[in-house]
């Protein structure tokens, strides 16, 4: 394992040095290189409760198999593919048994295959604790601050320890025999590396944290608060996208558990065991989008775009979002009544769209964001009206990717507005398709993105006047102003894309098990 690390390591800094000095963007061919290269022979598997690929039964009996788009997907579709790797995840189309074989099994991509896709099944009941309750109404509002209380359930918490149990399972059968590294992703799997640990305990661990993590305040009104954690720690590495997040679980776990916790080294030593936490904030396909942005079939489609919504002349402000009470919509609607009222020279001349895909919408909490979208849109409309088209395009629809595209180009501005969020892939998708360095975009500061889109013009969901603000300055900065903003953040964006993500993620989890397997044998102990 030792010699195999080294050797992995020492093909990695050559082909990472070669990558610092080339000017090429990193995409899903440098991944895929990096990857050979650099995993050796150890199996990797991936694991995530959203699966890559799923099949689908349409009303005349065909299936269809369609990808599953975000910017996660593209990029550990291509290691997983880079690799050889399998990928545990909820099989969810109503196509998806008759796709896989007795074990959940299936190659993908279905047409390319290059991996192993292996479909764990999920029950009514298993949706209705696992998934709805304890990811969804406990740990998704614990770990975004909106005030939406969390509602904690104990049978919830026991079947999401039982599925991540059965995620654990899977994903040891998916390694095999030999040496392995699995890669957790996300809130919904927070125990599986317990369960991982126990059985296996010579694997690699990681679990990729997608979401905030709160401060000790909020955290420790979780009653499982010390599994929660006790699960977690048993990973060698534990990601987050920003420092603070890092932070706020390092004093979590100072706060909860007897471990000895490092916020120098940023690790945890607890019971014989070390788990480095670090931020590494993900980025998106930002070569892919360009291409896709620059290709005739966009531009026809912006087109197209412009003529069904009835934009003519106007100047359009565009959010793109599932219907999530994190997300900011019905803040964002209003910021734009304000500016019209504030500056009515706009009324008739900017036009919002908002993409509102519906989302987990057996929960009470999204229902309402829901209504409070619909009812806020609908008042702007009567209040604003135009002549061409309407003043507020709500698009209740979870739109192809190749779709948004197309809507990215056609904005003046793009308004990303959460209250709390990890990232925001939204922010970093719109300035990849600015290829042509014309666009604005108007940014959440409690958006993971906004640490590094600094050049947004950056304004509180809390605060409608200045957000209405905000807009007035995207849509009125002079052209050169406007141009250096976005040269700014193409620059940024594109300098770690989705790929170099994935390989620095890899590259950090070797380096510091390396480290750990020669630091003390007891690191748990003095000293
Ligand atoms: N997205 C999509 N179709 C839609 C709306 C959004 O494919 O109709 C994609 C969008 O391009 C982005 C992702 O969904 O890749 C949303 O990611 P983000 O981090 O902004 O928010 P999340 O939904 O993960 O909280």
């Amino acid at each position: 394992m030792q010699r195999s690390l080294r050797h992995a390591l020492r093909e990695a800094s050559r082909i990472a040095s070669r990558r610092a000095d080339s000017p090429q963007r990193t995409g899903t061919d440098e991944l895929q290189k990096w990857a050979r290269a650099h995993l050796g022979g150890r199996r990797l598997v991936l694991v995530s409760n959203r699966e890559p690929w799923s099949h689908h039964r349409a009303a005349d009996g065909s299936i269809t198999a369609v990808r599953n788009a975000g910017g996660l997907t593209v990029s550990l579709d291509a290691l997983a593919g880079a690799v050889g790797a399998a990928w545990v995840a909820h099989g969810s189309g109503s196509a998806a048994r008759e796709t896989a074989d007795a074990e959940g099994r299936l190659p993908c991509p279905p047409d390319q295959p290059r991996y192993t896709l292996r479909r764990i099944w999920l029950d009514e009941t298993d949706h209705t604790l696992f998934y709805a309750g304890a990811a969804n109404s406990m740990l998704w509002p614990l770990c975004h601050v909106v005030f939406v209380r969390p509602r904690f359930d104990a049978d919830a918490w026991e079947r999401y320890r039982e599925v991540n149990r059965r995620y654990a399972e899977a994903a040891i059968e998916e390694v095999g025999p030999g040496d392995g590294m699995v890669w957790l992703q996300d809130y919904h799997l927070a125990l599986a590396a317990r369960t991982l640990r126990e059985r296996r305990p010579d694997l690699g661990l990681a679990l990729f944290w997608h979401i905030p993590w709160p401060s000790p305040e909020v955290f420790r009104v979780l009653p499982w608060r010390s599994e929660l954690l006790e699960g977690m720690l048993a990973n060698d590495v534990l990601g987050f996208h920003i420092r603070g997040h890092a932070l706020n679980f390092l004093q979590c776990v100072a706060d909860t558990l007897e471990a000895r916790v490092d916020f120098e080294r940023m690790a945890i030593d607890r019971q014989g065991h070390r788990t480095w936490v670090r931020a590494v904030p993900i980025g998106v396909p930002a070569v892919e989008i360009g291409d896709l942005a620059d290709a005739p079939s966009t531009r026809a489609a912006e087109q197209a775009w412009r003529e069904r919504l009835g934009i003519g002349t106007a100047k359009v402000i565009l959010g793109v979002d599932r219907l999530d009470y994190t997300k900011g919509v019905p803040q964002r609607l209003k910021a734009f009544g304000r500016l019209l009222e504030r500056h009515p020279h706009w009324v008739g001349r900017a036009v919002f769209v908002q993409v509102g895909v519906p989302s987990r919408i057996g929960l009470p909490e999204y229902q309402a964001v829901q209504r409070q979208v619909r009812w806020e849109a609908a008042r702007l409309q009567r209040r604003f009206p135009r002549r061409e088209g309407q003043s507020v395009v709500l698009l209740e629809d979870s739109l192809d990717f190749r779709d948004i595209v197309p809507l990215y180009r056609l904005a003046d501005v793009c308004a990303v507005t959460p209250l709390h969020d990890g990232m925001n892939l939204v922010a970093k998708e719109y300035v990849a398709a600015c290829t042509d360095g014309e666009g604005a975009l108007v940014l959440s500061p409690f958006a993971g993105a906004s640490r590094e889109l600094e050049r947004a013009h950056l304004a509180s969901p809390f605060d409608i006047d200045a957000l209405a603000e905000a807009y007035r300055a995207a849509l009125e900065d002079p052209a050169a102003d406007r141009r250096t903003r976005m040269a700014d953040l193409r620059e940024t964006v594109l300098r770690r894309t989705v790929h170099d993500w994935a390989i620095e993620f890899l590259d950090l989890w070797q380096r510091l098990a390396l480290r750990t397997s020669r630091s003390d044998p007891n690191p748990g102990g003095a000293g």
